[in-house]
C-alpha cells in the first residue's frame, strides 16, 4: 500500500519498527495476534493493527501539503479533517479554519468564502449540495477533496444496487459526517433510509412486513429517509451498504436480518432472493475490518484492563472499546494526559458520552498485563505517550528504548 509524507510529530520510533517487523513477519496478514511488550513488571500487548488508516494518511498529507504551498491564502476545511482533537488543532495551528462542527452546525457562513479561499473536503466525503454550493462560490472541490477512497467505495456501490432500482439502506449513524455524505450520493440515485442500528432495523423491518402503519414512517425515520420516500413502494426491493467504520457483527447482524424479512414477506429462497435483495456484502473498510480483528485477536490474551487511545467522537474507535469492555475493565482515553497516576484515569464513557475518573485501575500484582489498541485517526506518537506513561509507574521497568532493539 502506497506510503504516505505526513509530519514526524505523528510516528513514533517504536511503534514503527514493530510494524515494520509485523508486517515483514506476515505479509499475508493472516495473524491477528498482538506483539508482546516485555517492560519486566509491565506487560503490554499491543494490537496487530491499530492507527493511521490509507484515508487518514492520505488526508493529513494533502492537507499539510496544501498548507505549505499555498502561503497567503486563505484554507478552509468543511469540517474536522478526522477524528482525532491533536491532528484537528495541529491544522488550525497552520491557519486552517473549519467551516463546520462534525454534526453540520455552521461555524463560518459559506456567504464569507469566495472563490480566491481553498477548501478542503475531509477524508469522509461530503454531500452533494454542499459540493454544489462550493463549485457556484467558484471552488474548485475536486483540488482539494480527500475523500477516502474506500468511502467512495461505498458510494458506487450505492450507485451500482440503485441502477438495478433497489432502496439503499444505510447503516450508520445518522449524524456523522461519512453518513451524511453517503445518505446524500445515495438519495440522488435512489430511495434511501439510515438505520443507525439493529433496533432501528427491526422497526424498519415492520413496515417491510406490513405491520405497521406506513404514516408512522416519516416521523420514526425523520431526517434519515430520502425526500418523495414511498413506504409502500419504496421497500420492496432493498440492498445494505454500512458506514465504513461499524462493528462488523453489527453489520452482518443487519444486513442478515434484513435479508431474511425479505425472505419471508415474498417467500423467498437462495435461487431467486436476489429480486428483492441485493448482494451487497458488507461495506466496512480494510482498516476497519483489521482492527477489529487485531481486537478480537489481542483479546485472546487473559490481561488485566485494556487502553484504548482515541478522538472521543471517533467511530472507529469506539467500536475498538464496544469489543474490549465485553471482555475486560477499558478506559478510552484521548492521550497519556488522561493517565493522571498510578492511581487515577480520566476515561471516557462512550455510552454516556461522559468523562469520568477511575481509581485504582492498575492491579497490585507482578506483572500487570495491559492489552493496547487505537483508532483509525489516532497517531501511532500517541501511543507511545501512553506506553511511556504507564511505564513510568512500574520501577525495574525496561525503557522503549531499550525495547526499540528487539524489533530492528
Ligand atoms: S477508516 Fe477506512 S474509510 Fe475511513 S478514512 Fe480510514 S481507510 Fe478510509
Amino acid at each position: 500500500m502506497k506510503s504516505f509524507d505526513i509530519p514526524i510529530i505523528y510516528r513514533s520510533p517504536l511503534i514503527t519498527a514493530i510494524k515494520k517487523k509485523r508486517k515483514e513477519m506476515d505479509k499475508m496478514k493472516k495473524d491477528f495476534s498482538p506483539t508482546l511488550l516485555d517492560f519486566g513488571p509491565l506487560h503490554i500487548y499491543l494490537a496487530r493493527h491499530f492507527g493511521f488508516c490509507y484515508g487518514v494518511e492520505n488526508a493529513i498529507e494533502i492537507a499539510f501539503k496544501t498548507v505549505d504551498k499555498n502561503p497567503g491564502k486563505r484554507i478552509f476545511l468543511l469540517s474536522e479533517m478526522i477524528h482525532n482533537p491533536q491532528v484537528n488543532a495541529d491544522l488550525q495551528s497552520h491557519g486552517i479554519q473549519f467551516l463546520q462542527d462534525t454534526y453540520g452546525k455552521q461555524l463560518i457562513p459559506f456567504e464569507e468564502i469566495t472563490k480566491d479561499d481553498i477548501v478542503i473536503t475531509p477524508a469522509f466525503g461530503t454531500t452533494l449540495a454542499i459540493e454544489e454550493k462550493l463549485a457556484n462560490i467558484g471552488i474548485a472541490v475536486e483540488k482539494y477533496n480527500t475523500t477516502c477512497p474506500f468511502v467512495e467505495k461505498v458510494w458506487t456501490r450505492s450507485e451500482q444496487i440503485a441502477k438495478k432500482d433497489y432502496t439503499i439502506i444505510i447503516h450508520g449513524k445518522p449524524k456523522h459526517e461519512e453518513t451524511r455524505a453517503t445518505f446524500s450520493h445515495a438519495a440522488a440515485n435512489a430511495p434511501s433510509v439510515v438505520v443507525k442500528d439493529m433496533g432501528e432495523a427491526k422497526q424498519l423491518a415492520k413496515y417491510i412486513a406490513g405491520e405497521k402503519d406506513a404514516s408512522a414512517f416519516y416521523d420514526e425515520f425523520k431526517g434519515q429517509h430520502s425526500e418523495g420516500f414511498n413506504v409502500q413502494n419504496d421497500l420492496q426491493r432493498i440492498g445494505v451498504v454500512n458506514q465504513t467504520t461499524m462493528l462488523a457483527s453489527d453489520t452482518q447482524g443487519i444486513a442478515d436480518f434484513l435479508k431474511q424479512v425479505m425472505i419471508e414477506k415474498y417467500n423467498l429462497n437462495a435461487a431467486n432472493i436476489a429480486e428483492r435483495f441485493a448482494d451487497t456484502r458488507d461495506t466496512l473498510c480494510y482498516a476497519t475490518n483489521d482492527n477489529q480483528s487485531a481486537v478480537t485477536g489481542m483479546l485472546e490474551v487473559k490481561a488485566d484492563l485494556a487502553i484504548v487511545v482515541g478522538g472521543y467522537n471517533s467511530s472507529n474507535t469506539s467500536h475498538l472499546v464496544e469489543l474490549c469492555e465485553e471482555k475486560l475493565p477499558t478506559y478510552f482515553i484521548n492521550n497519556e494526559e488522561k493517565i493522571l497516576s498510578a492511581k487515577e484515569i480520566l476515561h471516557y464513557n462512550f455510552h454516556t458520552k461522559e468523562e469520568i475518573l477511575s481509581t485504582n485501575y492498575l492491579p497490585a500484582k507482578d506483572p500487570v498485563k495491559i492489552l493496547i489498541t487505537s483508532g483509525a485517526s489516532c497517531p501511532d506518537a500517541l501511543v507511545e505517550g501512553v506506553i511511556n506513561k504507564l511505564v513510568s509507574f512500574f520501577t525495574g521497568s525496561l525503557s522503549s528504548n531499550q525495547l526499540i532493539s528487539a524489533f530492528n
